[in-house]
């Protein structure tokens, strides 16, 4: 069994969270991906949808995948949605051996030093970097020299132990955002095949994103 774990706002979830995630298990062999809306980020502005609704669009993407999952915890826990929280909280139900693997975009890995006990995720966490185009790796700094121990290059190896490990792997992110999402709702465009079609029906359904 190996576990893995993608945070984000999903505001809302679109082509581009599902491709990556659904790539990232099936390059590294991982039995599940678990989609996770934060509640309140550290890092941004609160999203401006309710992560109920937000929790909600998520579950309707993934139906019928069985490789991916939805993980409420971070919805359900109060306060800011540290990923520190959510990997240790993971650990402590998947048990020591499992192989738990924390997904980031390449922008999130270059960054890493903003967040809470960044350090300390390796203890509970692989982490897993999809490259976003615009973004290159972290070659001085505090990240970079982190980084340098713990570079594993071989997918395979990295599921030979539980944590520990920084996988970074190239692989083609659709241009799509949720940013542009809201924008076309807002503006009265479509968004059709940008997300599913559930989740376009629960836009609709609930009035989401109207100017
Ligand atoms: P927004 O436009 O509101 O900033 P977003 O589309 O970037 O949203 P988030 O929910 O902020 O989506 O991102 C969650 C995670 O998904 C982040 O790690 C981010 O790097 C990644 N991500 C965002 N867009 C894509 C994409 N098109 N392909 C792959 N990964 C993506």
């Amino acid at each position: 069994m190996a576990i893995g774990v993608f945070g984000g706002t999903f505001d809302p979830i679109h082509i581009g969270h599902l491709r990556t995630g659904l790539e990232l298990c099936e390059h590294l062999g991982l039995d599940e991906m678990r989609f996770m809306p934060c509640g309140d980020p550290p890092h941004r502005e609160p999203p401006g949808t309710p992560a109920g609704h937000r929790l909600a669009m998520a579950r309707l993407a993934i139906e019928g995948e069985s490789l991916l999952r939805v993980d409420d915890r971070e919805v359900r826990r109060e306060g800011l949605s540290y990923s520190i929280d959510s990997v240790a909280h993971l650990r402590e139900e998947i048990g020591a051996r499992v192989p738990l693997c924390l997904c980031v975009g390449l922008d999130s890995l270059v960054n890493l030093n903003t967040w809470h006990r960044w350090r300390e995720l390796a203890d509970y966490a692989h982490i897993l970097v999809a490259v976003r185009p615009g973004w290159s790796r972290p070659e001085t700094g505090e990240v970079a020299d982190w980084l340098a121990g713990r570079r594993v290059d071989d997918a395979r190896q990295l599921l030979q132990s539980p944590a520990g490990g920084v996988h970074i792997t190239e692989m083609t992110l659709l241009p799509v955002s949720a940013t542009e999402i809201r924008d076309a709702l807002a503006a009265g465009r479509s968004i059709r095949y940008l997300t599913p079609n559930s989740v376009i029906d629960y836009i609709r359904d609930h009035n989401l994103y109207r100017s």
